[in-house]
């Protein structure tokens, strides 16, 4: 009877430069700091697990905070398209004096507002 059993794990071949390596590289990189191999790194390189693990970590950081610069944004966007010159010279969403306070508030803040004063 035989009773060896090889545990296997599965892991995504990785690319380079979009195409695989000549021989089939499985490995699965630290996605951040609190991956265990992070703090095991000692034998440091380019690319080594602490590497990988903190430009992992900053990317994910990155794209996070760049997703909330985008919700803020779309609402700046929101609150302008509503506070906008009426036809009678006044602001459409609150009636104040065009531009109102909301306006004056947040259009420097709106990213297609500074761009379009520039034009
Ligand atoms: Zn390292
Ligand atoms: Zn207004």
């Amino acid at each position: 009877v035989n009773t060896t059993t090889t545990i296997e794990l599965w892991a995504p071949t990785l690319t380079f430069n979009g195409r695989p390596a000549p021989f089939p590289i499985r490995y699965r990189a630290p996605r951040d700091t609190t991956d265990p191999r992070w703090q095991a790194c000692h034998e440091h390189r380019t690319a080594c697990d602490c590497r990988e693990a903190e430009w992992a970590e900053q990317l994910a950081e990155l794209r996070s905070e760049a997703h909330l610069v985008r919700l803020m944004e779309e609402a700046i966007d929101a609150v302008l398209a509503i506070h906008r010159k009426g036809d009678h010279g006044g602001c459409r969403g609150c009636l104040h004096r065009y531009p109102c306070p909301t306006r004056n508030l947040v259009a420097h803040l709106s990213w297609l507002e500074t761009w379009e004063a520039k034009r």
